[in-house]
């Protein structure tokens, strides 16, 4: 069943999709040659702790995984396209791109939210990629206005990505979230005939998130069981953003 909120609830999670986007918007700003990806995590879990809200991701259970995951972040950089672990192991380097993923908890709502940051100086194609990904993202949230159906917005992105040469992840999809992470629907960035295409009603909220690669879409788990990578070392670029849908049309919640 998919759970409508109400404007109150909207505006619950309207604060935690705010929480996040200061949260991306800052790390944004620190991402440089030499940073690590540890530095991200360290400032990120500093800023959830003084907003009084709780990490999404830390301590969630993920049965493929068999464990819980340990990051308040998850930064995936290059060909690592989701789950990637922080570690001051991981030193950012000119030319490369680091998706962000965070998600919180704030007054019992959930936000949940994702960018890719270059690193220094990316390549041509690099930031075509990114480019691709971001509008494939706008162009689906246009489509969230009540009356249309799922499918218009999973296909837009599947549509708009591979009329651009790029390929969508389909391992991990988008999903209904609200007084939980992921609540239904899955959110697939492609049309998947399996699911059902409900009709988009005020009061859903959906986290679109298209996972793009530049080659290939397949992908597999490294040996670490969360860093999910593409299969054929091509770079994916990763955006997400909580979006309501209400009368006044597409409400994006963790952007100002
Ligand atoms: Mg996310
Ligand atoms: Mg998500």
């Amino acid at each position: 069943m998919i759970i409508r909120k109400s404007p109150s609830e909207l505006a619950k999670m309207r604060q935690s999709g705010m929480l996040v986007w200061r949260i991306l918007d800052e790390l944004t700003k620190l991402v440089e040659p030499g940073v690590t990806t540890l530095d991200l995590e360290t400032v990120a879990e500093q800023r959830i702790k003084e907003a009084g809200a709780r990490a999404a991701f830390k301590g969630y259970y993920v049965p493929a995984a068999g464990r819980r995951f340990p990051c308040v972040l998850c930064t995936s950089i290059n060909q690592e396209v989701v789950h990637g672990v922080p570690s001051a192991k991981r030193v950012l380097c000119d030319g490369d791109i680091v998706k962000v993923d965070i998600g919180v908890q704030l007054d019992g709502y959930y936000g949940d939210s994702a960018t890719t940051i270059p690193v220094g100086e990316v390549a041509e194609e690099t930031l075509r990629l990114m480019a691709v990904t971001k509008q494939s993202l706008e162009l689906a949230i246009e489509q969230m206005v009540a009356g249309r159906r799922l499918f218009d917005v999973c296909g837009t992105v599947e549509r708009h990505v591979t009329s651009n040469g790029f390929t969508v992840v389909r391992e991990f999809v988008g999903h209904g979230i609200g007084k939980k992470l992921h609540e239904e629907p899955h959110v697939p960035n492609y049309v998947d005939p399996k699911l059902s295409n409900p009709r988009l009603r005020e009061g859903m909220v959906l986290a679109v998130e298209p996972m793009v690669s530049a080659g290939k879409p397949d992908t597999k788990v490294l040996s670490d069981r969360w860093t999910a990578v593409t299969s054929d070392g091509s770079k994916a670029a990763h955006y997400e953003h909580c979006v309501a849908v209400t009368s006044n049309g597409p409400w994006v919640l963790t952007r100002p």
